[in-house]
């Protein structure tokens, strides 16, 4: 086992209270999660993770960890919080294909999920073990969403993605890769054909616009593009990357490693809104920051930012006569994402909300009866473990509507 893990077991106070379960959007059982480990209990440690978050490998890889577990640490006071996300991706990782499936007997009861990201692979794992025969609809050839088509392999290896589709075809779940639910098949086709219930977990893969002028010229991309296949792409050397958030600095690493020499993330405000770690690895990478500067219009040879400040309300004031060009030979637009219409245009019955997300209840239903939403595409673009929370719940909720009907 690796040292660096049972000594950061070590340092853990067992605290009564735990602030680092409070800190967890999902309620992780930290303390018992350590305390099982230093006994050897190291596979129902992962047993107990898994069937609080199926995601438990990914989230301990991706969330984050210095807002929440760890950034509530007791021990983080004084020092370093106790490496929370190491102590859980060691113990979900190396037990993960040992962890025995708790399968109820099948209900014949068909459930049908659109999309395979984080949302889709939490309710399918879910239903599953509740005895519904589920079937996955993605319309790319892998299972994955946004965490294998949006987070790169350095961040997140595409493997661990692979270990789960494998699970989930032990689990009996069926897959239809490369077709997309909205095309030539409907959600009411997929209901007449006799599908108790329909999932959609479809993310958020429309790029937010900057809405200047430009914006469609042949040196800029959108990050959510960018990322999907980096290697098709060729940024030229310097590269401005407009964002402040995690997807910004998986751009910027992301074009450093693919050979882009100057890569500058430019932040509208004073500071980033992406994690300490990822902006902290951004800058060894060797990423720049320019901070207070909004983009106006994007040229032939890179963009024109303007200064800002804020007002005495927080609006967020362009400073007009500083507008200046910063060249560049690329520009990645990196402003978050909201969900496709696609579905909404083929079922004329599902509705958005004023956000532009798929509407639903409290109960994540949406206005289609039988149809459930989580994840962005009802949130708009969030982390890995609000989809896992909000689908734990959705997936009951599914349970008791399913049962309802029989
Ligand atoms: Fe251990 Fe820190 Fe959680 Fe206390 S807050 S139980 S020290 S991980």
């Amino acid at each position: 086992m690796s040292v660096h893990v049972l000594e950061e077991a070590n340092r853990c106070l067992q605290c009564k209270n735990p602030r680092c379960v409070e800190g967890c959007p999902i309620h992780t059982r930290i303390p018992d999660m350590i305390r099982m480990l230093k006994e050897g209990d190291t596979l129902n440690a992962a047993e107990m993770l898994y069937e609080n978050n199926p995601l438990s490998m990914i989230c301990s890889l991706v969330c984050n960890h210095e807002k929440q577990c760890e950034g509530h640490c007791v021990r983080g006071i004084k020092e370093a919080p106790i490496h929370i996300s190491a102590i859980e991706n060691y113990i979900s990782d190396s037990c993960f294909e040992r962890l025995e499936e708790k399968k109820l007997p099948s209900n014949n009861m068909k459930v049908a999920v659109i999309g395979a990201g984080p949302a889709g692979i939490t309710i399918a794992i879910l239903l599953a073990q509740k005895g519904y025969k589920i079937t996955v609809f993605e319309t790319r050839d892998k299972i994955g969403g946004i965490m294998r088509y949006g987070i790169p392999e350095f961040r997140l290896p595409k493997s661990n993605l692979d270990r789960y589709y494998e699970k989930m075809k032990r689990m009996g779940i069926l897959f239809r890769p490369n077709f997309g639910v909205g095309g030539s098949v409907s959600i009411q086709d997929l209901l007449d054909d006799g599908y108790k219930s329909v999932f959609i977990g479809t993310g958020a893969w429309r790029p937010k616009r900057l809405n200047i002028p430009g914006e469609t010229f042949g040196n800029v991309q959108y990050a959510i593009n960018y990322l999907n296949n980096p290697d098709v792409y060729d940024l030229g050397d310097k590269v401005a990357v407009i964002g402040a958030g995690n997807a910004a600095m998986d751009a910027a690493r992301t074009a450093i490693r693919h050979g882009s020499r100057f890569v500058t993330v430019i932040s509208r405000d004073d500071h980033l809104s992406a994690s300490k770690e990822e902006s902290g690895y951004a800058t060894i990478d060797g990423v720049n920051f320019m901070y207070n500067k909004a983009p106006i219009r994007i040229t032939d040879e890179g963009p024109v930012f303007c200064d800002t400040y804020r007002d005495e309300d927080g609006k967020l004031q362009l400073k007009e006569d500083t507008a200046a060009l910063f060249e560049a030979d690329s520009v990645i637009i990196a402003i978050s994402q909201i969900p496709q219409d696609k579905l909404v245009n083929r079922d004329k019955d599902l509705k958005l909300n004023d956000h532009g997300n798929l509407a639903t209840n409290e109960k994540g239903e949406t206005t289609m009866p039988g149809v459930f939403a989580s994840g962005d595409v009802v949130t708009g673009a969030k982390t890995v473990v609000h989809a896992v929370g909000y689908s734990k719940e959705i997936a009951e909720d599914m349970d008791k509507y399913m049962k309802s009907l029989s």
